[in-house]
C-alpha cells in the first residue's frame, strides 16, 4: 500500500492525506465487506412472494402498522446490510400494495413478466448510465434494438423512431416537446434556444377523451394544461369532429391535435385516420396518446381501432401497462426522429452526433440525461415471447373484458354504462328499485368499500356524469376466475 502511494507520489502533496491513524478512526462498512450476500435474500424472498400473488389480496389493511418498522430518526451507526434488508423485504413484501397480481384492476396497471423482471434485475445489476454511447454501448445499443422491436410489433412504419422514457406521461412530454418546437419553426422561432417568448398561444386541440398527463405535459412545457381545446359532441367527450374542423379552418395556421387512442373510462378510441385527415389537410402536427390503447395494433379483433396510427407525427405508449414490464417504462415514436434532437439535445454536448459518435446517445433524444438501462426488460421480455406471445396475452385480456362485461350483464343489480372494445368495462351498481337519484352515493360507497376490503382492486370514475367501476384488464397473471372472483366480491358489498 505505501509502496504503491511512493510510486505514484500521493505521500509527497503537502500532507493532505489523513495518517494511518485517522482512516481507521471511521470504520467504512462498505469496504468491509459491504455485504453483497443480501441479494441471496432478494431472491430467496421473489419466489414466494411471486407465488402468493395470484390468490392473495391486493391490500391487507392489517399490514399497515408494519410501515412503523421503517421509520425513526436516521441511523448513526447502520444495522448493517444484511438486516437492514431483511426488513426491507419482510415490510415490503407485506405491506405493499400487490398490484403485480392478477386482481388489480384500478387505473391501467400491468404486471411484469417473468423475463421483464429478470430483465428489470439485470439493469440494476450492471447499473448502466444510457445517457451516451461512451457511458454505456451496451444500453445505448440495446434500446436501439428494442425501440426497433416495439415499431414492429405496433406494425408502425419503418423510419419511425423514438426513445424510451419513465412513462406514458413523460412520453407525452417528449412528443409534446416536439411538437412544440415544430411549431415554433413555423413561427420562425427556435423554441429549444428561445423558448415561447413572443410566441402566440400554441393551439392544442383534442376531444373530451383528452388524458390528465398530456396536460400535464402541456403545463410543464409552459403552454399550460388549460391550453387544450376540447371539442366533444356529447357528456361522454366523444369527438366533435365538424366543430373541430372549423376552429382548424379558422385558425389558419399550425396547430397540434391530440388523438386518444384508448381512454380511460371505457377504452374508447378517438378516430385516429379521421384526424389524421385533419391533421393534413390543416397541417397539423397529429399526436397519439396510446398509453394502452397502442396494443389494440396488435390483434386482429382489435387493430381497427388504431387504423391512421401510422400516420401520427408522434405517438406516446407506456411499457408499465400492457407490456408487463416493470416500471418505470414508457416511449415515445416519432415520424421524425430527427425531432428528438432538435428539441431535446444539449449545447455542451454534441448537437447532432454521428450514430457512433461517443457523444451521442438517448440523453440528446429525451427528456432526462443521465437513464437507467429501461430497454433491458423491454428486450427481455419481447425476445422471450415474441409478437405471437403478446398477442396471445391481449387476445386473451380481450376475452376476459368481454366475459366481465356478460357477467355485468347478467346480474341483475349491475348495470354496463357503456360498449367494451378493448380491455375496459365501465359498469355500476344498480339494484332493482334503488332511485336513480341515489346511484351515484351509492356507486362511491361500493367504490370505497372495495378498496377497503382489499381483496380486489377497481376505482371509480364518472362516465357521462354518473358514478361508475371501471375495471381495466393488462396484467399477464389474470385468468377467468380472477374475472369471476372480482364480480363475486362487488355483488357482496352492495349494501
Ligand atoms: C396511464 C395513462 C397515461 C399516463 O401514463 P403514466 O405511465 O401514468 O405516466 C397517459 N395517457 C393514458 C391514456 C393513460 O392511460
Amino acid at each position: 500500500m505505501s509502496g504503491s502511494r511512493e510510486a505514484t507520489g500521493l505521500d509527497h502533496d503537502g500532507g493532505r492525506a489523513p495518517s494511518d491513524g485517522a482512516w481507521q478512526a471511521q470504520s467504512d462498512p462498505l469496504l468491509d465487506g459491504g455485504g453483497e450476500g443480501v441479494l441471496g435474500q432478494v431472491y430467496e424472498a421473489a419466489g414466494p412472494y411471486l407465488d402468493s400473488l395470484a390468490d392473495r389480496p391486493v391490500s391487507d389493511p392489517a399490514t399497515a402498522p408494519l410501515l412503523r418498522d421503517l421509520s425513526g430518526d436516521l441511523p448513526d451507526k447502520g444495522e448493517g446490510a444484511a438486516a437492514a434488508v431483511r426488513r426491507l423485504l419482510r415490510v415490503g413484501t407485506g405491506a405493499a400494495t400487490h398490484s403485480a397480481g392478477p386482481r388489480f384492476f384500478h387505473f391501467v396497471i400491468g404486471g411484469a413478466t417473468p423475463a421483464a423482471l429478470a430483465g428489470d434485475w439485470t439493469a440494476s445489476l450492471l447499473d448502466q448510465n444510457a445517457a451516451f454511447r461512451v457511458s454505456s454501448t451496451l444500453a445505448t445499443e440495446v434500446e436501439t434494438i428494442a425501440l426497433g422491436w416495439l415499431r414492429e410489433l405496433f406494425g408502425l412504419p419503418e423510419g419511425y423512431g423514438g426513445a424510451l422514457v419513465a412513462s406514458a406521461t413523460f412520453a407525452n412530454f417528449t412528443s409534446l416537446g416536439a411538437a412544440t418546437h415544430w411549431w415554433g419553426e413555423r413561427h420562425g422561432a427556435d423554441v429549444a434556444a428561445d423558448g415561447l417568448a413572443g410566441l402566440p398561444r400554441m393551439p392544442v386541440l383534442s376531444s373530451g377523451y383528452v388524458h390528465a398527463s398530456s396536460r400535464k405535459a402541456l403545463q410543464m412545457l409552459g403552454h399550460g394544461r388549460e391550453s387544450v381545446e376540447v371539442f366533444a359532441r356529447d357528456p361522454i367527450g366523444r369527438i366533435d369532429l365538424a366543430a373541430m374542423e372549423r376552429r382548424l379552418a379558422e385558425l389558419g395556421g399550425p396547430a397540434v391535435i391530440i388523438a386518444n387512442a384508448g381512454e380511460v373510462n371505457a377504452g374508447d378510441f378517438d378516430p385516429v385516420a379521421d384526424l389524421a385527415d385533419l391533421a393534413e389537410r390543416y397541417g397539423a402536427w397529429l399526436h397519439v396518446d396510446g398509453a394502452f390503447g397502442l396494443f389494440a395494433a396488435l390483434s386482429p379483433r382489435t387493430a381497427g381501432l388504431v387504423a391512421g396510427i401510422e400516420r401520427a407525427d408522434s405517438i406516446a405508449c407506456d411499457g408499465h401497462k400492457w407490456l408487463n414490464v416493470p416500471y418505470e417504462s414508457g416511449f415515445a415514436f416519432l415520424r421524425d426522429p430527427t425531432r428528438l434532437a432538435v428539441a431535446f439535445g444539449m449545447q455542451s454536448a454534441a448537437y447532432l452526433p454521428a450514430p457512433d459518435d461517443p457523444r451521442g446517445g438517448y440523453a440528446l433524444l429525451g427528456p432526462e440525461s443521465s437513464r437507467r438501462a429501461r430497454s433491458l426488460p423491454i428486450w427481455a421480455t419481447l425476445a422471450a415471447y415474441g409478437r405471437s406471445g403478446y398477442q396471445a396475452m391481449v387476445e386473451r385480456h380481450l376475452d376476459l373484458a368481454q366475459h366481465l362485461a356478460a357477467l355485468v350483464d347478467a346480474a341483475p343489480e349491475l348495470e354496463r354504462l357503456a360498449d367494451v372494445p378493448l380491455c375496459i368495462v365501465c359498469f355500476r351498481v344498480r339494484p332493482p328499485g334503488v332511485p336513480e337519484e341515489e346511484l351515484d352515493d351509492l356507486n362511491r360507497k361500493v367504490g370505497a368499500a372495495l378498496l377497503a376490503d382489499g381483496r380486489v382492486f377497481a376505482g371509480t370514475t364518472v362516465y357521462g356524469g354518473r358514478v361508475a367501476l371501471r375495471p381495466a384488464i393488462v396484467n399477464w397473471r389474470t385468468t377467468e376466475s380472477d374475472i369471476n372472483v372480482f364480480v363475486e366480491i362487488v355483488r357482496s358489498l352492495i349494501p
